[in-house]
């Protein structure tokens, strides 16, 4: 036998069972979206590698180690899949001149791949929802988004999610802070692990981040860039907080909350769990008034967060089981002319909007009655030559009622003679 081929680590498929569940998700954030304002756009999966260079910043994880790049052989080019969808985003808004004039409250969704090593909750091709607000200067809208989340974990009915809030200041007094920061950690150089050795050189800030416990103590120590912060965004992020107390948001002021890209000012947030293990981070983000304009456009302030859509599931199936959606009928049928008798009732069931499963393949009544109960169908529709000839069809009760299982279980494995139209009602019925 030929040696069968793997999917590639780290890239999962989401099969059958699961895919309701993804559904469930993906419309639940749809309309929830529509509920404020924000206009899907959708980008290609390809960007040019500068692009992720210039935007994220080239001391990051995602830009030194993270990124699948590759040089397209036709024209030299070097080319990324897209690691997040801001650049991108902030990229087609700028190309397409969405900006010109105007502000917009955009999202977007789909895979992102990320050189990783894969574990729970952390995958090489995972997948974001990002919402992004460009030309907004806030804090307004800063406040709508950590709203708006709060309330799509309420619509998803997750419980225990975490704010966790700071602000970077403004460019400037990030710069002022750097050197603060830098001054203390040389200081204590022999004492970081080699890691944050190297982003004491490349990015210091990124110190901040270290998971390595060993560590927690001194970086408790560290100087706070929330105590430097300049003027205005003091106020800005005053105003914030003002803003979430009054919707009713808690929050905790994480001051070493410094996130892992480049481009983020003032305002970023980031709300975890604690029973996803290490990765409890399912959504973040923050302000990043200088993306714009270092990707080439006219300056303009602007906001946004993603969210792991897989992280977010697996933090759902914690909860009560979701039923996936089963056909309304199966339709059983045996004899020459019932087969072709069948294939029209049931394309007239579907006319009336029902999801009907026609058995194909034949095989005998028996086995037929194992698919249709096993497909979660509500009723089996039995069609022999007799039923053919008399165009009519027996409905059998394979399922109760959802809405009244008490009085609708003694109905099961009910059958009844009807025809077409009556057949029609009783699925349609629930
Ligand atoms: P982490 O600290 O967990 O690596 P990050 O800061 O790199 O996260 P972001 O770039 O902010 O993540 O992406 C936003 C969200 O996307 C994360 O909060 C997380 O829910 C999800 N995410 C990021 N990387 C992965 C991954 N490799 N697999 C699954 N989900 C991911
Ligand atoms: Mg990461």
């Amino acid at each position: 036998m030929t040696k069968t081929i793997q999917a590639v680590r780290g890239m999962n498929d989401i099969l059958p069972d699961e895919v309701h569940l993804w559904q469930f998700f993906e419309h639940t954030v749809r309309e929830w979206l529509r509920a404020y304002g924000y206009r899907e756009i959708r980008m290609p999966v390809l960007e040019r590698t500068e692009l992720f260079v210039r935007s994220i910043g080239d001391a990051t994880d995602i830009v030194e180690k993270e990124m699948y790049s590759f040089v397209d052989e036709l024209n030299g080019e070097s080319l990324t899949l897209r690691p997040e969808g801001t650049a991108s985003c902030v990229r087609a808004a700028i190309e397409h001149n969405l900006l010109y004039g105007n502000s917009q409250r955009l999202w977007y969704g789909g895979p992102m791949f990320r050189h990783e090593r894969p574990q729970k909750g952390r995958y090489r091709q995972f997948h974001q929802f990002g919402v992004e607000a460009l030309g907004y200067a806030g804090p307004d809208i800063d406040i709508e988004h950590i709203v708006m989340c709060s309330r799509l974990w309420r619509g998803l009915g997750l419980e225990g999610i975490a704010l966790e809030l700071n602000s970077l200041g403004s460019a400037e007094a990030r710069v002022r802070y750097r050197t603060r920061l830098v001054e203390y950690l040389e200081q204590h150089r022999d004492a970081l692990d080699a890691d944050s050795q190297r982003r004491l050189d490349a990015n210091p800030l990124r110190v901040l981040d270290s998971k390595n416990p060993a560590l927690q103590a001194l970086i408790e120590k560290a100087p706070r860039l929330i105590d430097d912060l300049d003027e205005e965004s003091a106020r800005h992020f005053e105003a914030v907080q003002e803003g979430l107390r009054e919707a009713g948001i808690e929050y905790r002021v994480n001051t070493r909350l410094v996130r892992g890209l480049d481009y983020y000012n003032r305002t970023v947030f980031e709300w975890t769990t604690d029973r996803l293990g290490a990765q409890g981070t399912v959504c973040a983000g923050g302000r990043y008034d200088g993306l714009i304009e270092q990707i080439g456009g006219k300056t303009a302030p602007a906001c946004g967060y993603a969210m792991g859509v897989e992280r977010l599931l697996a933090l759902m199936q914690e909860g009560p089981a979701r039923e996936a959606p089963a056909p309304d009928v199966y339709v059983v049928r045996q004899g020459d002319a019932a087969e072709r008798y069948a294939q029209r009732v049931a394309e007239t069931m579907r006319d009336a909007g029902l999801a009907v499963v026609l058995h194909c393949g034949g095989g005998s009544f028996k086995s037929q009655m194992k698919k249709a109960d096993a497909s979660g169908a509500r009723y089996a529709a039995l069609i022999g030559d007799d039923e053919a000839q008399a165009g009519n069809l027996t409905m059998k009760t394979l399922r109760a009622p959802r809405d009244d299982s008490d009085s609708g279980a003694a109905q099961t494995g009910t059958q009844a003679k009807v025809d077409i139209a009556q057949a029609v009602a009783m699925a349609a019925s629930r």
